[in-house]
């Protein structure tokens, strides 16, 4: 068999291709799977690549309503993503790119563009071949030098708008060698309550999709609620023409960093192992550690008040959630996390948390709020951590304080004669498109001495960003006088980046994001910072 070296440098007989697609009904962990899949490889030393592709007709996920679709995940070179990405960072403790995340809407938009550059010379262009090579294409790239590159397809088989993602990775087999593919359909097994019955139905009708599209798995991923019989499994690996040992039964766990542990603990693992020619014993020690912190008697609880304006949907804020936890895990104490719906604040419910987080946000609604939350924390010395608007907000309480009533940001109040959080020349007239936002990694330099240098351990950092609005320095005295001060700004000092509050036990904000760059094992110090200032 042929053999390449990667570009990570491990040896291993060609490069090999995970797909991960879904049957019966989305949003039931596919990601979390395909994370936890890449994660045992990682763990067996395998260097993993891993990619979202998304039918969605829009080019990036920028644009689209966090309510329905959960956060925006931004990526260090600034693609704004899918959340799925974040749980893939989490996971995989990598650093993604636009690249590994991939939208039919960007895909089609290059190919129309190309078309009429007449880029085709005379020809048809049509979704196959056309736009099945360019997802083939796209695939490449970005498992481009990994032992393993995994792909997820969003959505389930059969939706109309994902049928060339599906034609485009069976062809893909035929192109690389159907022995260096793998795929893997996670199907769901609903529970009938009145009957007392786990049904395999949908699951089979789902292997039949699959398979009509030209794809017979490797592997079945079942998930249910609950622990589903064993005769399930056997109708579904007969159904689907795989042994039983390709599986695999994954009911709820009581928590998803143990999935790594349970596709390693089964059978399907020797498949993988198969696959990838890959027998070393996978170290899941960070995982089980993990797991230990997450479930060890905690010393306290912290009971943290989250200012926000979407509060029915926690994928909103996920990797600030995330971000959260990991800090209370490592701290050793319970999270007691409050919503405060921004638009109906009141002292009450404030004085009520031991600390107080303001998200980003966009958009005039519940602004009020966040600035009184600020407001608050400042006068009360509650511990405050403010992430992007977190910070705007802050910085117009602060002006507020030092008595520019009207201070406000101009997204929020145009016509203000106190602009503190403005739109900087050159990016004016532009608000409305999509493409001004100041987007992924920059690098701020830290006041020595300071609280933010102090929490980082460095003056020197690099965080992932995703807005448009920027503090409006002309009103640096006043934002002091209401007390704050700017304690960290881009390298040549034009874009302000930090500020915080003297005396005060932990006033600490940002106009970055840092929730993007925390890991489950690895908590980012700013959150860790909100959970000691309460602890200590
Ligand atoms: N709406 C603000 C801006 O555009 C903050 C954005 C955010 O919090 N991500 O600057």
């Amino acid at each position: 068999m042929e053999s390449t070296k990667t570009a990570h440098g491990s040896k291993q007989s060609k490069q090999k291709y995970i797909f991960v697609t879904g049957g019966v009904l989305s949003g039931v962990g596919k990601g979390i799977t395909a994370a936890s899949i890449g994660s045992v490889l990682q763990a067996k030393g395998s260097y993993v690549s891993i990619q979202k592709c998304d039918p969605y007709l829009n080019v990036d996920a920028g644009l689209l309503n966090p309510k329905e679709h959960g956060e925006c995940y931004v990526t260090k070179d600034g693609a704004e993503t899918d959340l799925d990405l974040g749980h893939y960072e989490r996971f995989l403790d990598i650093e993604l790119t636009q690249k590994n995340a991939t939208l039919a809407g960007r895909l089609l938009s290059n190919l129309i563009a190309d078309e009429r550059a007449g880029k085709f010379g005379g020809q048809t262009v049509q979704l196959v071949p056309h736009l099945t090579r360019e997802i083939q294409k796209a695939i490449l790239t970005a498992g481009h030098g990994s032992d393993v590159h995994i792909v997820e397809i969003g959505g389930t088989v059969g939706d109309y708008e994902g049928l060339s993602f599906v034609e485009a990775i069976r062809e893909f087999a035929m192109k690389v060698g159907r022995e260096n593919c793998m795929y893997v359909h996670v199907v769901y097994v609903p529970f009938i309550g009145t009957s007392k019955e786990f049904k395999s139905k949908p699951a089979q009708n789902a292997l039949n999709d699959l398979r009509g599209f030209g794809i017979v798995p490797d592997a079945v991923i079942v998930r249910s609620d609950n622990e589903a019989p064993s005769s399930i499994a056997r109708k579904i690996a007969l159904f689907g023409g795989i042994p039983e040992s390709a599986v695999l039964m994954m009911p709820n766990v009581d928590s998803v960093f143990r999935i790594p542990e349970v596709i390693a603990e089964s059978p399907l693992m020797k498949h993988l192992e198969y696959f990838t020619s890959n027998t070393k014993k996978p170290d899941l020690s960070k995982w089980s550690t993990l797991i230990k912190h997450q479930q060890a008697k905690k010393s306290r609880r912290v009971k943290v008040g989250m200012v926000a304006k979407y509060l029915d949907n926690e994928d909103t804020y996920i990797s600030v959630l995330e971000a959260l936890k990991a800090a209370a895990w490592q701290e050793n104490v319970e999270l007691d996390l409050t919503w405060i719906n921004a638009e109906t604040i009141n002292h009450a419910e404030l004085d009520a948390v031991d600390a107080i987080l303001v998200p980003g946000g966009f958009g005039q609604r519940g602004i009020e709020g966040k600035i009184a939350a600020a407001n608050y924390a400042l006068e009360h010395k509650k511990p405050y951590l403010g992430l992007c608007l977190g910070l705007q907000v802050a910085v117009v309480a602060a002006a507020r304080r030092a008595g520019l009533k009207d201070a406000n940001s101009t997204e929020f109040n145009a016509d203000t004669t106190h602009d503190v959080v403005y739109i900087m020349e050159g990016q004016a007239g532009k608000e409305s498109t999509g493409g001004t936002l100041r987007l992924g990694d920059y690098e701020a330099e830290l006041a020595k001495g300071s609280l933010a240098a102090e929490t980082y351990g460095s003056t020197n950092i690099v965080e992932r960003h995703r807005h448009r609005y920027e503090v409006n320095q002309r009103f640096k005295a006043e934002i002091e006088k209401g007390g704050l001060t700017i304690s960290g700004t881009s390298p040549d000092g034009k874009l302000v980046e930090f500020v915080e509050a003297k005396d005060h036990p932990y006033f600490l904000a940002t106009q970055a994001h840092p929730e993007f760059k925390s890991r489950p094992f690895k908590a980012h110090p700013m959150f860790v910072g909100l959970i000691r200032a309460v602890t200590h």
